[in-house]
């Protein structure tokens, strides 16, 4: 069998945080003015803003047709033009429920690779029922019995609670100005599996 990567969704595929400032940034009167600068995610306090204005913003974003034209990010597709095929790819994604379809029609547009799956991990809104669904992506590899290979997130937390799990999964932390695998931004290709380290 070929290895299996679980990737992220928004971050690490899809630059979402990085689109979403380029096009609502300029909006909000804020002491952040580069992408760089958002050394928080949520960035909502640092950008004095309100969590729920940031989430309507965010996610009506993730709905535009603005969206759907954001590029797979680009170290990932140079990757994949070379390794993709000797892997299997699994998208698990956490977002609210009604922006899910819009990432699998972006994921049909933009990734080559056939998916081995997706899924996804409800990401909580106000007045939204949410039981039923796992809560993290963490109960997701073990209610699904899943072992991947490879385990990417821009999320840190996500990365600690699955380093920590038992599915002896290599984890890679995705580099974004809100982690500390920020200083590897110049060299995603190595961290990515089967890279040069
Ligand atoms: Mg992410």
């Amino acid at each position: 069998m070929k290895p299996l990567i679980v990737w992220d969704f928004d971050d690490v595929l899809f630059p979402l945080t990085e689109a979403w400032f380029t096009v609502c940034g300029p909006k909000i009167q804020s002491r952040i003015t580069h992408f760089h600068q958002i050394t928080e995610n949520p960035p909502h306090l640092i950008m004095g803003i309100s969590l729920e204005y940031y989430h309507e913003s965010l996610d009506n974003f993730r709905n535009s047709e603005e969206a759907q034209l954001i590029q797979l990010n680009p170290n990932i597709s140079d990757w994949l033009r070379v390794n993709g095929a000797a892997y299997q790819h699994f998208i698990l994604t956490a977002r609210p429920l009604n922006t899910i379809k819009a990432a699998q029609c972006w994921l049909g547009n933009n990734f080559s690779e056939p998916l081995a799956g997706f899924g996804f991990v409800p990401a909580g809104r106000t007045g939204q029922e949410l039981s039923g669904y796992y809560r993290s992506k963490q109960d997701y590899l073990m209610g699904e019995g899943m072992l991947p290979n490879y385990f990417i997130d821009d999320n840190a937390t996500t990365i600690n609670a699955v380093a920590k799990g038992s599915h002896g999964a290599v984890t890679i932390l995705f580099p974004a100005p809100w982690n500390r695998a920020w200083s590897d931004k110049e060299n995603i290709q190595a961290l990515l599996p089967g890279g040069l380290k």
